[in-house]
């Protein structure tokens, strides 16, 4: 818990938005999550390192916050600090290379890249994450992922800046290998000159496709598990075990997509914590096959 002293600290260095207590279910796409010590929305790279650099001497912790897209929240939330780089916002083009920062939300970037006839990013389509996030969880589908059009990345770890490019990065499947800490501020990004109607329809079938077989009117986190790497994909091996429609609480495996888990309206993170050890448990009895969460589980 924070102190009154250091609330007063925090607010004399921090130029950005500041919110003690703040609730995480209104910050996470399934709307579950207890309160958060602090909340945090620096104006720009200079207010983000100073900040964490009293944050770091003061040896509180943190952890980045893009859209929560793929963060499922514990029921008592998060110590320390939670920060969210929604102001790192711009997006600059430089022929076939855009210069992203990592708070700008993934539809934006799609929709940006239909307007300047720039085709590459298609497959990220409706995920509803943001750049940082994306990049940390390499998103995408079989068709494409970010990690594919990464030229470098420029990362804030302590106070130094630096520019890592895309070969001495290690992206594989929903990870991208990082040093502990640190925090990605921007991305240039390689795409194609396309044909902006030819992107644009792409793009509205990827829509189309994914509104027919995804429940997106339900609060979810999308996919709760990774596909294994020799075994069916993850969905099926829960079909196999004919789980759809199984809740516990106000959380359901979703009769659309069995490897979603929604939220029905009322649903904790302890109800969620509860299927995934469920569906583990008869993945493994049926088809000996240990399914590896996706999602990121945080806070106590
Ligand atoms: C309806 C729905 C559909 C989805 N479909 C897909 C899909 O098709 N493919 C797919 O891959 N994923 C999918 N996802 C999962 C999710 O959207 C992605 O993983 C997304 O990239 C997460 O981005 P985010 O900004 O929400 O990150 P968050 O969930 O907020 O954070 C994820 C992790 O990244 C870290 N992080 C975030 N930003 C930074 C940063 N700037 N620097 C350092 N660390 C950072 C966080 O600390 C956390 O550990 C889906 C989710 C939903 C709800």
């Amino acid at each position: 818990m924070f102190s009154l002293d250091q609330q007063k600290e925090l607010q004399g260095i921090a130029k950005g938005v500041l919110r003690f207590n703040e609730p995480m279910s209104e910050h996470t796409t399934i709307k579950i999550g207890g309160p958060a010590d602090v909340w945090f929305e620096p104006v720009n790279v200079e207010d983000l390192a100073n900040t964490i650099k009293w944050i770091d001497d003061h040896d509180i912790s943190r952890m980045i916050f893009g859209n929560g897209s793929n963060v499922l929240v514990r029921d008592k939330g998060i110590r320390g600090v939670v920060i969210s780089l929604k102001n790192l916002n711009q997006i600059v083009r430089d022929g076939n290379i855009v210069k992203v920062e990592s708070g700008v939300p993934l539809g934006q970037l799609v929709s940006w890249s239909i307007e300047n006839s720039l085709s590459g990013l298609e497959s990220l389509t409706l995920i509803p994450g943001t750049v940082g996030g994306a990049i940390i969880m390499n998103a995408g589908t079989k068709e494409g992922t970010i990690g594919d059009r990464i030229k470098s990345l420029k990362w804030l770890s302590k106070v130094r800046i630096s520019t890592v490019s895309s070969s001495d990065l290690n992206f594989s499947y929903r990870k991208l290998k990082m040093p502990k800490g640190v925090i990605i501020i921007e991305a240039d990004l390689e795409l194609a000159t396309g044909d902006r109607q030819e992107i644009e329809s792409k793009v509205e079938k990827i829509k189309s496709r994914r509104k027919e077989i995804q429940p997106l009117i339900w609060p979810s986190l999308g996919s709760v598990f990774k596909n294994p790497e020799k075994a069916q994909a993850a969905w099926q091996l829960i079909d196999d075990c004919n789980m759809r429609g199984v809740r516990v609480g106000g959380a359901r495996i979703s009769n659309e997509h069995a490897n979603w888990i929604i939220n029905e309206g009322s649903a904790t993170a302890k109800d969620v914590e509860v299927l995934i050890k469920m569906i583990k448990e008869h993945v493994k009895d049926k088809s000996d096959v240990n399914l590896e969460p996706e999602i990121i589980l945080v806070g106590e």
